[in-house]
């Protein structure tokens, strides 16, 4: 880990910094190994300490190798004064994408005018994009765990049961196989639940004939996996094939044509292309896909609106979608790995949607 730090020291000239200061979870992370939720890293050319209150202490002195831990009982205000003022620091970066206008405001107000506090935004996020040999292995692993999750329930899934149990048989699934939590809620649409495509799964029995999107992840090691699957038990109507073909043509022309050297937009279009032709394009209403590691949702953006370059190394999701009100939708998504020439797709779910009933 000494070497994200390195990295993100690395960043300060350009920014006018000589420390920055990191309070976001994940990124705290992602720099010194540190699992809990609140502290201070402070970063500077020369130090890297973690401040932590005594709920945390042994368990950052058992994780965190590559930052100083010391324990605060103060107030965080006077212990970033500590770190920061007493050590000279007159620029301090702070994540202006996570700290609160209250925490800044007191920060501010503590330190005065010898310690200026800089704000700027996704400096570590920007790091976090390019995946080490180590975060590929427990994506896959994050990513394996789900498929297995998905294809248990394909194997239970019948009609008449709701889309709570459905949830809840995968969560159950999870955790009892060596995930440690859920990467996040599980989504369920049955019918024209389908047609949001974040459904909260409820009441509603699984019916022969509709579409159920189930968006579902992992987590494993503190990495996610993401996957969506559109399934329909007994015989689909017309327009389910219809819509499912032009999706799963929209995913197919995606994954055959990302390279690393893209931007975001380009990668969209590539899906978005096929949808639109196709006379879906309204109703593909979200991004292409998102980068996925620590965070379920990290940069790079794959979107309509997004400058962000592809790199080797990224790990990103690829999931277009058709959502029809009243209907319902349809979603195919996988987790692929940018390389040196195009992808290698690490979701291993068949797509096969057609479930007997
Ligand atoms: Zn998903
Ligand atoms: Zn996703």
């Amino acid at each position: 880990m000494c070497d994200r730090i390195e990295r993100l020291r690395s960043t300060f000239d350009q920014h006018g910094l000589e420390a920055m200061l990191v309070t976001n979870p994940i990124n705290m992370r992602y720099l010194c190994g540190f699992t809990g939720d609140v502290g201070l890293l402070l970063i500077s050319d020369e130090d890297a300490v973690l401040a932590v209150d005594p709920r945390y202490t042994e368990q950052a002195k058992r994780e965190v190798g590559s930052a100083r831990v010391v324990e605060t009982r103060e107030a965080w205000a006077d212990a970033l004064a500590a770190l920061a003022v007493d050590c000279g620091l007159r620029a301090v970066g702070v994540e202006s994408d996570y700290v609160t206008v209250d925490q800044w405001n007191t920060w501010r107000d503590r330190l005065g005018s010898a310690t200026e506090l800089v704000p700027v935004c996704g400096l570590v996020a920007r790091l976090r994009t390019v995946k080490s040999p180590a975060e590929i292995d427990r994506l896959t692993a994050a990513v394996a765990l789900t498929d297995e999750a998905l294809a248990a329930a394909r194997d239970w899934l019948r009609p008449g049961v709701t889309e709570a149990e459905v949830a809840w048989f995968i969560e159950v699934y999870i955790r009892t196989h060596g995930g440690e939590a859920m990467a996040f809620d599980p989504v369920v649409g049955a019918g024209p639940n389908g047609a949001m495509a974040h459904a909260r799964p409820g009441p509603r029995p699984l019916a022969p004939g509709e579409p159920v999107v189930i968006d579902i992840g992992a987590r494993v090691d503190g990495y996610c996996g993401d996957l969506t699957r559109t399934l329909c038990l007994g015989a689909p109507d017309e327009r389910f094939r219809e819509i499912y073909d032009i999706v799963l043509a929209a995913q197919k022309a995606a994954e055959a044509g990302i390279r690393p050297g893209m931007t975001g937009k380009e990668a969209d279009a590539l899906a978005r292309d096929v949808i639109t032709s196709a006379g879906f394009g309204e109703a593909f209403g979200h991004g292409l896909g998102h980068g996925v590691g620590l965070a379920i949702h990290e940069d790079p953006r794959l979107s309509s609106r997004s400058a962000d370059i592809l790199e080797p190394g990224n790990v990103v999701t690829i999931e277009p979608g058709i959502y029809v009100e009243g209907w319902g939708g349809v979603r195919i998504e996988d987790v692929v790995m940018l390389t040196e020439s195009g992808i290698e797709i690490l979701t291993r779910s068949v797509k096969d949607p057609y479930l007997c009933a």
